[in-house]
């Protein structure tokens, strides 16, 4: 006791050694459920996590992904999934996270992005060609919508031109920020289709395939965090897009898109819930082995209310986010919540990766603890997804509407 403690010796159980398993606020098959995936990540996804971030291996990161036992959870029984609703979703996506937030990441861009608007639009023969790769691990999907000329005012910058020529469309253009853009076989993807009206009323939604001839990668970035979950920029140079791949409507794709980001949004919260949680773990087991002063670091008030407050965010926003997640589930519009829920996240992920390492001092700024790696990996989350910023701005809009000035 006293010394710098190692890593090993906290015996940590990816933030669960210092909660319960049953959490009352799920029913015992959510609970079963999350401890059959938590059991599966410590067997697959922990052994690997370490090489993945180090080496940027996304090859790496994309073979355990595929054989996942959870692909399909999102799918409809009629359509061979498992019919799991948005609270499962939230569940695998905090456990997952809690080992790789890069590999959930590819899963939610794959899974749930790609996935669920077929699910919701897509016609009886694309949800047949589409869903079983994506399901059984062989496909893997990704969402374009970002380009360098439209983030926050994604659909006002649009400039990927969808061309109609007779029973296909002719795309060029450019996106960026995609997420498993450089290893996916199929991307939702978001173009102009009419140019003689405002941009949200003349964009459709296509599933793209990208062994399309003119299909370019230009480049996967490299990120700070979330290092082996590709993101890339890519290149559309006149390709061809059979019409019958359009995704619900011609110049309908606003309804697409909207639906797709209350999905997106739940699921990067249910995310950043992991993230911290691991985060937590290693500072209050650390906190109770570390002596200074001839006492436990935990023994200060100092020390011991920082990890209360990290505790009451993780606890309360889990709670939150379960009701949203069930109002979602009952099909209720939650665009207020899931935006509310998921700015608070992402903030209390990176404050609670922050104040992790301020616990462990020096060794905590190392690379003998994940917690450097949790820090990099948080901030994201105020930036995808809806930045912090347009979040507010969404809620802010939104309060005028339901109550005037
Ligand atoms: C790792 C990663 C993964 C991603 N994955 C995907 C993906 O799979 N698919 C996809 O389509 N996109 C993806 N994105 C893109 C992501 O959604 C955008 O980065 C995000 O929407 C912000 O856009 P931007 O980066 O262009 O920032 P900008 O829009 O240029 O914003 C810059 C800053 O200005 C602020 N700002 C902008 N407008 C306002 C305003 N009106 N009021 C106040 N502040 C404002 C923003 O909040 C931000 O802080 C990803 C990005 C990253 C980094």
């Amino acid at each position: 006791m006293g010394g710098h403690v190692d890593f090993e010796d906290l015996n940590l159980e990816f933030g669960y050694s210092c909660m319960p398993d049953r959490l009352h606020y799920f029913t015992k098959e959510e609970n079963d459920f999350r401890m059959e995936v938590r059991n599966w990540c410590k067997d697959n996804v922990d052994p690997v996590i370490e090489k993945i971030d180090r080496e940027r291996n996304k090859e790496l990161a994309v073979e355990t992904l595929k054989k996942m036992p959870y692909l399909d959870i999102i799918l409809p029984r009629n359509a061979g999934g498992q019919g799991k609703g948005v609270i499962y979703r939230c569940i695998f996506g905090e456990e997952l996270s809690a080992f790789s937030y890069a590999i959930a990441s590819i899963f939610g861009a794959s899974s749930c992005l790609f996935a669920g608007p077929i699910i919701e639009f897509g016609t009886p023969e694309q949800k047949e060609k589409y869903l079983s790769g994506i399901a059984n691990g062989t496909k893997i999907g990704a969402i374009g919508i970002t380009e360098p000329t439209g983030g926050s005012d994604a659909i006002g910058g649009m400039k990927l031109r969808a061309k109609k020529e007779d029973d296909h469309y002719i795309l060029n253009g450019e996106k960026c920020f995609i997420t498993n853009g450089s290893v996916a076989d199929y991307i939702c993807l978001y173009a102009i289709t009419n140019d003689q009206v405002k941009k949200h009323q003349g964009m459709t939604a296509f599933i793209f395939e990208t062994d399309t001839p003119g299909f370019e990668v230009i480049k996967d970035y490299k990120h700070m965090g979330r290092r082996g979950m590709p993101n890339s920029y890519l290149k559309f140079n006149n390709c061809k897009i059979p019409a019958e791949n359009i995704l619900h409507k011609e110049n309908e794709g606003l309804e697409v898109l909207l639906f797709g980001l209350d999905g997106e949004r739940t699921f990067t919260a249910s995310q950043y819930l992991g993230l911290a949680r691991s985060a937590f773990e290693v500072a209050y087991k650390y906190s109770h082995k570390r002596e200074q002063f001839k006492r436990t670091l935990y023994s200060f008030e100092g020390i011991s209310f920082k990890l209360s407050e990290m505790f009451s965010d993780i606890e309360l926003y889990r709670i939150a986010m379960a009701q949203i997640a069930r109002m979602l589930d009952n099909g209720y519009n939650c665009r207020v919540q899931v935006a509310g829920v998921k700015f608070r996240l992402a903030d209390a992920a990176v404050r609670t990766a922050q104040e992790a390492i301020q616990i462990l001092g020096g060794i905590g700024y190392s690379e003998e603890y994940p917690l450097e790696r949790y820090y990099r990996d948080s901030k994201i989350g105020q930036i995808s997804a809806g930045t912090v910023e347009i979040l507010k701005y969404l809620i802010s809009r939104e309060m005028v509407r339901m109550w005037g000035k």
